[in-house]
């Protein structure tokens, strides 16, 4: 990944959630949302466990009433990852949980002046003020702004802000507009990226990729959640990908291979799966470019690229490199992934 050609991250001041930095020169942090009904806390639980073992830094749950707040504090209890109550429509249910979360969500179209003003004045935890197309009649930038105004005015900083639509390109436009309003008003406060109400499948990914991409390409962007109609769980690898992708956090090797074509002489498929497997989570490989080509026709190119690789070089044959020299030459199919592993796990680059 060519992170040179990055632009600059925008300068936000850092927000902690729990012991998670969102923002300044934290990495750009990966959440979810656990869809469980929150009075079943050990559904929520098992949920917010396997979204922290996939990777989730931060849990958002959603808290509509004040006999949910029982039930979030008893979830908080048994998790170690930070979490987050979702409140919209009480206010009397965001003061309750102050106490007990590690950050609050708001959707602050729902709140009068007053308490938000209170809020501010009472909260010892962050809160994000979450603006989202569906729950709101006029522009969201300038509904942010003047709630991030009332939190300032009560001397409240900890703020992270967030305006999400379902089309990935109104998001982006809203989100670019937002961070120049917050840099022209002087606020730093970090922003949450997401595609709400993205779908599923390949639908639900391509959104958020290209909503959550794009933006961060831009240096706009402190924390990510990709919001899929699945298993919560299943957004994680999304995030670290799209972070991966962009270059905004680097977590993993870096795997290149071709699609394979006629010219391939080996079953490509299974043997980058192979190596991915092997190798795609040993942490001293971050940002080590490995490139598996099924012949040398783009192989040599990106030979000159990779830290190692893997070419087709004739019939069951093949070639591995080493920073774009041949290390070893004429390797047998049958032992190339074996001896691919022993080059770069015994070597460091
Ligand atoms: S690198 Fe070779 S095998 Fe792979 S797609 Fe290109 S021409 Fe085909």
């Amino acid at each position: 990944m060519n992170t040179k050609v990055l632009k600059k991250r925008r300068k936000t001041r850092s927000v902690m959630v729990g012991g998670v930095g969102i923002g300044g020169n934290n990495p750009i942090r990966v959440q979810t949302m656990t869809n469980t009904d929150t009075l079943d806390i050990k559904k929520n639980v098992t949920q917010i466990n396997a979204c922290a073992k996939a990777g989730a830094e931060l849990v958002r749950i959603a808290v509509p009433t004040l006999k949910h707040v029982d039930a979030f504090a008893e979830i908080k209890k048994q998790v170690k990852v930070p979490l987050i109550a979702d409140v919209h429509f009480l206010p009397e249910v965001a003061f309750a949980v102050l106490k007990i979360a590690d950050k609050l969500r708001i959707n602050p179209g729902n709140f009068d002046k007053k308490q938000l003003a209170k809020l501010a004045r009472q909260s010892k935890i962050p809160i994000r003020i979450g603006v989202n197309h569906g729950s709101i009649k006029g522009d969201m930038v300038k509904a942010a702004i003047e709630y991030a105004k009332i939190f300032r005015e009560n001397n409240f900083n900890d703020l992270v802000i967030s305006v999400k639509s379902s089309d990935p390109l109104l998001m982006i436009a809203t989100n670019r507009r937002l961070a120049k309003k917050l840099d022209e008003e002087g606020m730093n406060y970090p922003i949450h990226l997401g595609v709400t109400e993205a779908g599923n499948a390949s639908e639900g990914r391509a959104k958020s990729i290209i909503g959550i991409g794009t933006l961060l390409l831009d240096g706009i962007g402190d924390t990510i959640r990709v919001s899929l109609t699945e298993d919560p769980a299943n957004e994680i690898p999304v995030c670290y990908d799209i972070l991966q992708a962009t270059g905004r956090r680097i977590t993993r090797a870096e795997f290149v291979s071709c699609p394979s074509c006629g010219r391939t002489l080996f079953d490509i498929e299974k043997v980058t799966n192979e190596i991915k497997k092997k190798l795609g989570h040993l942490a001293h490989l971050k940002g080590v470019k490995i490139a598996i080509m099924g012949c040398i026709v783009n192989g040599l190119g990106e030979m000159g690229d990779a830290d190692f690789g893997y070419v087709g070089a004739g019939s069951g044959k093949v070639n591995l490199y080493k920073k774009g020299k041949i290390v070893k030459r004429n390797v047998s199919e049958k032992d190339a992934v074996k001896e691919l592993l022993k080059v770069v796990v015994d070597v460091r680059v």
